[in-house]
């Protein structure tokens, strides 16, 4: 049994590279779905902003302090985009929204047990 760890299998051809990180073959690393997971830190209280400044039209709406990983908002964004019916994106752990949504994304967090 070879280790996994020893130095000189880091360029072997036979496994391809292997990732500093996770010791995996870069072809199975991880770590890209590890980041992917992670929750951010929160204040445990979920933010509901409309933000006009800079915008177009009708401004966005900002949620912040959703305790969820970036996979988990983007699954969250996507539900809620198709719900009300506007475009969106997550952006560093917050999810905007087109247009006024405050009161519709309050009553949906509530739902989904996000917020009280
Ligand atoms: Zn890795």
């Amino acid at each position: 049994m070879k280790d996994i760890t020893d130095p000189h299998l880091i360029y072997s051809t036979d496994n391809g590279s292997i990732c500093p990180d996770c010791s995996k073959p870069i072809k199975e690393c991880i770590c890209r779905e590890i980041r992917r997971n992670v929750l951010p830190k929160t204040s445990g209280k979920v933010k509901i902003c409309h933000e006009t400044a800079g915008r177009k039209n009708k401004g966005v709406t900002i949620i912040y302090g959703l305790p969820l990983s970036q996979d988990q908002l983007e699954k969250l964004a996507k539900k809620l985009k198709s719900t009300f019916g506007t475009g969106g994106a997550v952006k560093d752990y917050t999810i905007e929204l087109q247009g006024d949504q405050r009161e519709k994304v309050a009553v949906e967090l509530r739902r989904l047990g996000y917020s009280d």
